[in-house]
């Protein structure tokens, strides 16, 4: 069963450039498709600016999709529009963010940050918010000795930790974790991860998992969407991107980490030149500027997806029938 399901969603916005504010058209999201099962764990892959944190955001109602559609739990996001109905999302809804030392509030005790969506969103009186904020503690591998301190006295991996106790106080059925782990020293990176998808696999947890680390993908991921300047320009299993990547950019994500060079045609591909501006997209495939193949029609046509296996496909014209 799809708990998330997301129709050609695009998110554009004007925003001022220089010191002349020179209006420019942002176009962050550029029909972005795809579905999340309850209990996988999908990933989002690619470069800085590619659209991931925009997607996040949309899905959480932050920003406004100009065209598209998001469904949670089969229900249009955008047709959330009383107090109490938004109330409800977000405690379905949750978001873990990059950065553990800007996301918790530094005036404000441990207790405080965990109990407050509670308060403000339940109707739960005190005994069994303390006890549910003791409950989420222990599965993050923290205990209620830290309800007095505050968030300056914790290491970046507890904090993480802390963070992802408030989140999971609201008991979500999908939770977004937006770079999650890239703020933190490789040492704790690892620990986690493993906290991630232990919570994922002992509470069936939903996980939309956005980073650039294809390590951490790897490990975490049950499938992966690849994005190009807003677009999904592969999507697939864990072992079909991993083993048989078929997009060229996905092939050159990959090849700029050496264990994970293709095993099927060990081809690599080398990413030259810079991601383009989304305020000025390129025409036809968006990746024709840096793609080593690409032809004249490139240049002119948006292929269509390819499909390798039910859950594999990629947009590209190199495998698009003659
Ligand atoms: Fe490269 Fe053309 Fe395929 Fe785009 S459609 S990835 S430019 S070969």
């Amino acid at each position: 069963m799809n708990l998330l399901e997301i129709s050609d969603l695009h998110v554009e916005y004007t925003s001022r450039k220089g010191v002349s504010g020179t209006e420019q058209k942002i176009h962050a999201l550029n029909g972005v498709s795809f579905d999340i099962q309850k209990g996988e764990i999908l990933s989002i892959a690619g470069e800085s600016g590619c659209g991931k944190s925009t997607l996040a955001k949309a899905i959480m109602k932050l920003i406004e999709s100009s065209d598209g559609e998001i469904d949670f739990d089969g229900k249009n996001i955008a047709q959330i529009k009383k107090l109490e109905d938004i109330q409800k999302f977000y405690q379905k809804v949750q978001i873990i963010f990059q950065n553990p030392y800007s996301s918790l509030n530094p005036k404000m005790k441990i207790g405080q940050i965990l109990r407050e969506p509670l308060e403000i969103n339940t109707r739960l009186k005190r005994a069994e918010i303390n006890q549910i904020v003791a409950e989420k503690l222990s599965q993050v591998g923290l205990d209620t000795s830290v309800l007095d301190l505050y968030p300056h006295e914790f290491s970046g991996g507890q904090r993480q930790r802390i963070a992802i106790a408030r989140a999971l106080v609201m008991n979500p059925e999908l939770i977004i974790a937006d770079e999650p782990v890239s703020a933190l020293d490789v040492s704790i990176q690892a620990q986690i991860i493993n906290l991630l998808k232990t919570l994922k696999d002992n509470y069936n947890l939903t996980f939309l998992f956005i980073s650039h680390d294809l390590s951490v993908i790897k490990y975490i991921s049950d499938r992966i969407a690849v994005m190009y300047l807003g677009e999904i320009v592969e999507i697939g299993r864990t072992n079909e991107i991993f083993t048989a990547a078929k997009h060229p950019y996905t092939k050159a994500l990959l090849s700029a980490v050496p264990q994970f060079t293709q095993k099927e045609d060990n081809e690599t591909i080398t990413l030259s030149g810079e991601l383009p501006s989304p305020d000025k997209l390129p025409n036809g495939c968006k990746f024709h500027t840096r793609c080593p193949y690409a032809m004249d029609k490139c240049k002119e046509s948006e292929p269509y997806y390819s499909e390798f296996s039910p859950t594999h496909n990629c947009r590209c014209f190199l495998y698009e029938e003659k």
